[in-house]
């Protein structure tokens, strides 16, 4: 005889701000969540130092720390937390199919994914070696360490110019590099760097090496691919903005995405065109992607499961 599947109310994808967030609200509405982790458990959160933007704590806190609360207050209210990763799902029935490390299937009533995006990097070993101490992939997390300092980004996109406007107000200097001879970025979003004072723009430059002293960023080496030639850049910070990754492969046979698989929901909500599948965090939104505003996404989606869930047994 086949082994029975668990069955739960309600299954949490994904363990960064959004999907513990979620699972708070789940648990304290009686769902019973059962949250599967991911490979980083806690996300993006854990890999960056300070954190000074999360309200409530005033005197700032540590990602991976905060990240720690946030667990330990969805614990509290008994979510089920396993350390684990989904490796695929099957959305085409009413129940959910959800696998867990290739092996072990789920059926879950409702399924939100909260599994956040990755931050793209150059790939330099210089830049993982000082990652987290002058290199940066969030303007907005990070520009406040390097006030009154000259600081270097990458990118030329919409991300990389807004960031260098943000770093523009709080650094010295700003100086972009950009690998072709424009920008990618919307012409509102150029005029605006190219109007900033304080950013230099290096069309055509590429990034050879971070250089620091063992400890902390010092300068940045660069190259014009043109002309091939080298100069090195002081700076305290590197910020890098080449765009971001989100983790939604295992979804894309199901869900709306657009052509960098952000999740489509609908609009001034969570869900999707699946029923009872909810999106929140940085899965599905590619302009804020802020803890707070992964949280804020995280509250509505176990709001809107919940309502979903009452609604069908009202039905039945
Ligand atoms: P994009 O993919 O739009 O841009 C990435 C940029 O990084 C490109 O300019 C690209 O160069 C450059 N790049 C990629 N790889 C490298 C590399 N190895 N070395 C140097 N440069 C590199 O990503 P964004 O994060 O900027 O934007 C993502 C989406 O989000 C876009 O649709 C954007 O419009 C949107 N967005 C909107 C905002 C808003 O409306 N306020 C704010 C932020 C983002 P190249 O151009 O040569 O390919």
């Amino acid at each position: 005889m086949a082994e029975e599947l668990e069955h739960v109310k309600c299954l949490i994808i994904g363990s960064g701000p959004a999907g513990y967030t979620a699972a708070i609200y789940a648990a304290r509405a009686d769902l019973k969540p059962v949250m599967i982790t991911g490979m980083q458990m806690g996300g993006q959160l854990t890999s960056t130092t300070d954190v000074e933007n999360f309200p409530g704590y005033p005197g700032g806190v540590m990602g991976p720390e905060m990240m720690e609360d946030f667990r330990k207050q969805a614990e509290r209210f008994g979510t089920d937390i396993r350390f684990g990763y989904v490796s695929s799902v099957d959305f085409s029935g009413p129940v959910h199919k959800v696998v867990v490390d290739e092996n072990k299937t789920i059926l879950a009533d409702t399924v939100i994914v909260s599994t956040g995006a990755s931050a793209k990097w150059l790939g330099l070993p210089s830049e993982e070696k000082y990652n987290g101490f002058g290199v940066s992939a969030c303007a907005v997390c990070d520009g406040f360490f390097f006030k009154n300092q000259e600081v270097v980004i990458v990118g030329a996109g919409d991300t990389a110019a807004e960031e260098a406007t943000y770093l523009a107000k709080l650094c010295t200097k700003v100086t972009m590099l950009v690998r072709r001879d424009e920008f990618r970025a919307s012409k509102a979003m150029v005029h605006r760097v190219l109007n900033t004072p304080n950013i230099e723009i290096l069309y055509n430059t590429e990034t050879k090496e971070i250089i620091g002293n063992g400890q902390t960023v010092t300068a940045v080496k660069v190259y014009n691919n043109l002309t091939k030639e080298e100069q090195e850049i002081p700076a305290t910070g590197f910020f890098v903005a080449i765009g971001h990754k989100p983790n939604t492969d295992i979804f894309k046979d199901w869900l709306k995405m657009d052509e960098v698989g952000y999740i489509i929901t609908h609009p001034d909500s969570t869900a999707t065109d699946i029923e009872g599948v909810f999106v929140c965090g940085d899965a599905q939104d590619k302009i804020y992607r802020q803890a707070v505003t992964a949280a804020g996404t995280g509250c509505m989606a176990a709001l809107e499961a919940e309502r979903y869930l009452a609604a069908k047994e009202y039905q039945e």
